[in-house]
């Protein structure tokens, strides 16, 4: 993804009321300290802009959600969007993936989506494919042992490398498809911003949903 430096991020969410700082010392009972509540929290990493967190969250006060990205310039313009319509229920994180197990209790989350994550094509960069196997050893550490993944992609080579990985990890694929937007599985799917472009370029869109 090629990104555009915004000017001031750094200082944008360091002062927004949306984006946790101060995490839980426990790395536990964030439905509580975040929310204050005992809903069920599902988590988007490598959410960009949040048009799909935002949608879901409108859609269900029920669940807490949390966004995580990496870059600053890309998790202002969530913020942006959240100063027009805020939210309750929702809420991000600036962090690189790689450390969600220092940041989220056993069990914490209830669902992981994954959409349209950065493919690294080559093969010395395949542990950073947030679906390689030592990802999904990351994800094991704090999904709630009935939750589910959800990962949703164009790229046809991530997603057979994925299937792979699942099955090495020792994960159960629950469903899957090569063409969302063709199939059964599509009733109830909330876009993505990069899966608009994609979709209105006619390209097939894979997703899959895997468990412990
Ligand atoms: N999910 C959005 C969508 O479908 O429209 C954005 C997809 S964009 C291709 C991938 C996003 O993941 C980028 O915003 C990137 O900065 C973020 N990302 C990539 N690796 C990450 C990591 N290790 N931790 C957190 N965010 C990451």
């Amino acid at each position: 993804m090629r990104l555009r430096n915004v000017k001031g991020s750094r200082e944008t969410i360091a002062a927004n009321e949306w984006v946790i700082k101060d995490l839980p010392e426990k790395r536990e009972h964030w439905a509580e300290m975040i929310f204050h509540n005992d809903f069920p929290i599902h988590i988007e990493i490598g959410m960009g802009k949040g048009q799909f967190l935002m949608a879901l969250a409108r859609q269900n006060p029920g669940i807490n959600y949390i966004g995580i990205e990496k870059y600053s310039s890309v998790l202002v313009r969530a913020l942006e969007k959240m100063e027009e319509d805020p939210l309750p229920n929702l809420r991000f994180i600036r962090m690189d993936a790689e450390n969600i197990p220092d940041v989220f209790g056993p069990e914490e989350i209830d669902r992981i989506y994954l959409n349209f994550s950065d493919p690294w094509p080559k093969d010395r960069h395949a542990k950073r494919r947030l679906t390689s196997k030592e990802f999904l050893g990351r994800y094991d550490q704090i999904l709630n042992k009935e939750g589910i993944l959800i990962f949703k992609t164009d790229n046809r080579g991530l997603f057979d490398f994925s299937l792979e990985q699942v099955k090495e990890a020792g994960w159960k694929l629950q469903n899957y498809t090569f063409d969302l937007h063709h199939s059964k599985y599509l009733e109830g799917n909330i876009m993505t911003e990069y899966e608009t472009r994609f979709v209105e370029e006619g390209k097939p869109i894979c997703r899959m949903v895997i468990s412990r």
